[in-house]
């Protein structure tokens, strides 16, 4: 049994550890991480990059699609495209691959040892690591939790054979003819929307009174329409209720029972925290329900342990994870920090595509005092136009007497890229007129942006 000691110890080299890990080594920490899998985690593995890869081939897919036989506004004829998924899944592999090594190069850079295997805790100083070539113990004076999370499995629909999680959607070698998805969140509506455009039939079942629940109705409103135009069933207040002879069984709302026929039964339900296996028991943390407890330093209960990410509960995002990561490395490394962030945007890959930041209406209404609402339709911005992408709108949501801004939403085709100025807004403590003067570059979406503005205003100019 081999031995080795180090200041910090990361357990988990996803967006969390991986970032924890490289910003401890740039500050000269004595750094080591720990990885079952490969580097990068559920977000470069198997969540957001591969997920993305996927629903770009798709829209490339339908946009060509509609080309054939010369009915395109853009005067472009096509004859009928093919698709070879498993060359698409080959090409997002790559993508993968090229990152998997990029992320073990940028911990290399930083001094960062890597251990490959799985960590268990002996107590809380003590991993034992079960490696290729026999026990590797780590001794640390500090250790990170970023064990991140995995698929709900629902008990009537265990994985296997034709029920696959986000994880076996991401690697089919063929389009199903058929497909159902459980649970119209954001990952159930992605891929769905994706496989729809490749070709599938696609069904989702979810058991609230809409999907997307945790976005408000006005914001989903255009997804909704969109999944409509795709010929994407949604079967709402249903619950799916276990796989019989190539279909899915499923209570309707009004308590009938229901067969969709399926040839993959795609559940995505939501995702757990990992905290089983890793000798969590060793270490008795206080947990927040299923997640493990922090404070605003991500500090658990146990003094030298830290927890980021996925394992410390909603939003699991990768972002949130880097963001709590580089925190605790520069917390290690001997800084001043806690958590001082106004907001984690939130993007849903959809078509169109969802972006939250901050408060929407509701929120802010329930936080008490008088606020102001702009809104901004893309169907009166020229750049949406020129992409046949007027569906949607920027929201703007900001107190009503000194016009701080709030929260800001957009739903639109390409309205990802917007996060990032939403999120910097909000973390300036910008207010109502400070986007609106602004000068946005012309002709773009984020013109919809600085038009909210001016809207809560009561001056925009294209409307
Ligand atoms: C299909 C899909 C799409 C997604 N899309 C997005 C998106 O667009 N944007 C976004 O922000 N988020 C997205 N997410 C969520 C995102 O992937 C997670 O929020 C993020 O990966 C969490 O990072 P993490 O570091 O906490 O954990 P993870 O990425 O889950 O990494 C944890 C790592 O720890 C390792 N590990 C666990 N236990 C041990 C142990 N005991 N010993 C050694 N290694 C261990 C695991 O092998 C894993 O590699 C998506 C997720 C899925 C599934």
């Amino acid at each position: 049994m081999k031995e080795i000691s180090c200041k910090l110890l990361v357990i988990g080299a996803g967006p969390g550890g991986y970032v924890c890990a490289i910003r401890a080594g740039q500050l000269g920490v004595d750094t080591v991480i720990v990885e079952a899998g490969k580097p990068g985690g559920t977000c470069l593995n198997v969540g957001c990059i591969p997920s993305k890869a996927l629903i770009h081939a798709a829209e490339e897919f339908e946009k060509v699609s509609h080309m054939v036989g010369g009915n395109s506004p853009l005067g472009i004829s096509v004859t009928a495209p093919v698709l070879d998924l498993a060359r698409t899944v080959a090409w997002k592999d790559g993508i993968v691959s090229r990152l998997n090594s990029g992320v073990a190069g940028l911990l290399k850079k930083a001094g960062v040892k890597t251990v490959q295997g799985w960590a268990t805790f002996r107590d809380g100083k003590t991993v034992a690591v079960e490696t290729e070539t026999g026990v590797q113990v780590i001794r640390a004076e500090t250790i990170v939790i970023a064990t991140g999370s995995a698929p709900v499995e629902l008990p009537s629909l265990p994985f296997g054979d034709a029920v696959i999680s986000s994880t076996e959607a991401l690697a089919l070698s063929e389009v199903p003819k058929k497909l159902a998805v459980v649970g119209g969140g954001y990952i159930g509506l992605e891929l769905g929307i994706a496989f729809a455009k490749m070709g599938a039939e696609v069904t989702v079942v979810e058991a609230l009174p809409r999907v997307l629940a945790q976005y408000d109705a006005e914001l989903t409103r255009p997804v909704v329409k969109r999944l409509a135009a795709l010929g994407i069933e949604v079967m709402l207040g249903a619950k799916a209720k276990g796989a019989k002879g190539g279909a899915l069984l499923v209570e309707t709302s009004d308590g009938k029972n229901a067969k969709v026929a399926a040839d993959k039964i795609l559940v995505t339900v939501g995702r757990k925290p990992v905290t089983e296996g890793w000798g969590l028991d060793q270490i008795d943390l206080d947990m927040a329900g299923k997640f493990i407890r922090i404070d605003d330093q991500c500090r658990t209960s146990m003094r030298g342990i830290f927890a980021i990410g996925d394992v410390t509960g909603e939003p699991m995002l990768a972002h949130r994870a880097m963001a709590q990561g580089e925190m605790v490395a520069e917390i290690a490394a001997g800084h001043k920090r806690s958590w001082d962030k106004r907001s984690i945007p939130a993007v849903c890959f959809t078509d169109p595509e969802l972006v939250t930041a901050g408060l929407s209406p509701e929120e802010a209404k329930a936080h008490g005092g008088e606020i102001k609402i702009g809104m901004f339709p893309f169907a009166a911005n020229g750049r949406a136009m020129t992409k046949l992408g007027e569906d949607g709108f920027v929201r703007v949501v900001a107190r009503a007497d000194n016009h701080l801004v709030l929260g800001i939403q957009a739903v639109g085709q390409g309205a990802s890229e917007l996060a990032g100025a939403f999120g910097l807004a909000l973390e300036m403590g910008a207010r109502l007129e400070d986007i609106a003067g602004t000068i946005h570059a012309h002709p773009t979406q984020g013109e919809g942006f600085q038009e909210a503005a001016l809207k809560a205003l009561g001056h925009a100019l294209h409307i």
